[in-house]
């Protein structure tokens, strides 16, 4: 049984407008962006220096009391959500960027920044920080799941642009991860097994960066094929040519007939690939966007529509951003349940039918990071009517094996957060084992963000 919390006492650590047990503040963080049930925090604090972290970690350890963080909460595995209850630590009032240093192609930042405004900031160095999972998404919150996104098939994901970070670790102490050097062979990378763990080993209070240059021009495309088949070899054949596409990305054709529905367009509705890539010069792009067309027209495309420039970009690929809140719009009264199974790339064409075929009978959307062997398989249905969501579940479970089958992984972006715990002894085995030991070692107690990874 943990204690409840002494507002009194939290309120010597925080003034008093940074500690709140209210109703509203306490469902607002009960739940992220999933059809996961929620679990209501018995308090949320708002620090503002990772001094402060460290305290609210002492008082929240003193009394065994679960301490889960908070960035913006729009994971969709139900990553954030205290299962436990206990002490969330929102961290959106963390949000200054602390120094931006173009002669090295660094920022330091608070945890709390949200990337999208960082970007904003960074646009007048010429600077870029590339993951880009979409949502309005926190720096801590995409190293807590690795976030990564549309442009990861050139960029990489979260952990490859994380240099240095403070944490602080179960039981409060602060600890300096990382250097800011462009290599390093030093140690063990500390910094790597804390991005991507959820918030179970240590909370991210400040990162160093590392940023890319603003691409100068762009070439977008958006090709239609007969069927889901062309377009993934379509996709295969890209990425073996030696082009190197800044973004790749498929939509059955289910997601391009809710776009047509939900935004009132006339999208041709088959089996679509957008595609992005970054050059210096017009002429540079032009020459691969021939090459582009050759190799879909040769897996069959039925159009091709392309063009140069940021206009043009939007224009083709405006529909990619909408297409979750589309197929959220279109069936309000379902949740969603998202699979975001990633596979080797010779295998994303079985995948991508085995996907479809598995989830027949349901409703269900495929779309995905088609250059990354990332496919997001979005099924709408009902979690409160067991029998149907007994049939959901199964299609995940089914998806998943045949992802590990193929030497992949349950998640390439989302996380394990609740809905993936099932699948981590199968993916990763005797070292499963490990992480538990490593858990339980730096986290005796099960305090940071307890029910994830490891089932309660
Ligand atoms: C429309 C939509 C599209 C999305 N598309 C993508 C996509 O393309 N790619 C992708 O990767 N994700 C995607 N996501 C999922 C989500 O946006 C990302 O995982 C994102 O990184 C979560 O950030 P957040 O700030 O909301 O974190 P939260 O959801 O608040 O937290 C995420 C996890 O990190 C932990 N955490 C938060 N802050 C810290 C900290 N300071 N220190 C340590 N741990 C911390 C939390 O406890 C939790 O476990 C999408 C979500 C939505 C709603």
């Amino acid at each position: 049984m943990t204690k409840k919390p002494n507002l009194r006492e939290l309120k010597t650590i925080l003034d008093e407008r940074r500690v709140s047990a209210g109703p509203s503040v306490l469902e607002l963080h009960s739940h992220d962006e999933s059809f996961h049930a929620p679990a209501l925090p018995d308090v949320v604090v708002w620090p503002y220096t990772t001094q402060e972290v460290s305290r609210l970690v002492r008082y929240a350890f003193k009394h065994k009391m679960p301490v889960t963080a908070w960035g913006a909460g729009t994971s969709l595995e139900g990553n954030p959500i205290p299962v436990k209850g206990g002490m969330v630590i929102d961290f959106t009032q963390m949000n200054r960027i602390i120094a931006v240093r173009p002669e090295d192609f660094q920022v330091d930042v608070q945890a709390g920044v949200i990337y999208k405004d960082l970007n904003k900031t960074l646009s007048r160095d010429g600077l870029l920080f590339p993951p880009d999972p979409g949502a309005a998404a926190t720096i801590g919150g995409m190293i807590g799941n690795n976030a990564s996104g549309i442009r990861s098939v050139r960029y990489g994901a979260t952990k490859d642009y994380v240099m240095r970070l403070v944490v602080v670790l179960p039981g409060g102490d602060i600890i300096h991860l990382g250097n800011r050097a462009r290599k390093s062979a030093s140690g063990y990378n500390l910094a790597a097994l804390i991005t991507g763990s959820e918030g179970t080993l240590g909370i991210v209070t400040e990162a160093t960066l590392k940023l890319v240059g603003l691409p100068v021009n762009f070439m977008a495309v958006r090709t239609t094929f007969p069927a889901i088949f062309q377009a993934t070899q379509a996709v295969y054949s890209i990425m073996r040519s030696g082009l190197t596409p800044a973004a790749m990305e498929f939509l059955d054709a289910n997601v391009v007939h809710v776009l047509n529905a939900d935004r009132g367009l006339t999208l041709e509705e088959n089996p679509t690939l957008l595609m992005e890539f970054y050059g210096f010069s017009e002429q540079g792009l032009r020459e691969e966007m021939q090459f582009v067309e050759e190799i879909c027209l040769e897996n069959g495309a039925l159009s091709i529509d392309q063009g140069i420039g940021a206009e043009e970009r939007s224009r083709l690929w405006d529909i990619r951003h909408q297409t979750y809140e589309s197929i959220k719009r279109h069936h309000p009264e379902l949740s969603p349940l998202i699979m975001d199974v990633a596979v080797p790339l010779s295998r994303y064409s079985e995948m991508v039918d085995f996907s479809k075929e598995t989830v027949r009978a349901l409703t269900a959307y495929l779309f995905g990071h088609a250059g990354d062997g990332n496919i997001h398989v979005h099924v709408m249905d009902n979690p409160h009517d067991p029998k149907r969501w007994a049939k959901v579940e199964e299609a995940t479970r089914l998806i998943v094996m045949k992802a590990l089958d193929f030497e992949g992984t349950c998640t390439g972006e989302h996380g394990i957060g609740i809905g993936k715990n099932r699948f981590m002894p199968v993916e990763h085995g005797e070292s499963y084992e490990l992480m538990k030991r490593l858990k339980a070692w730096l986290d005796p107690d099960n305090l940071f963000n307890p029910g994830k990874f490891f089932p309660l």
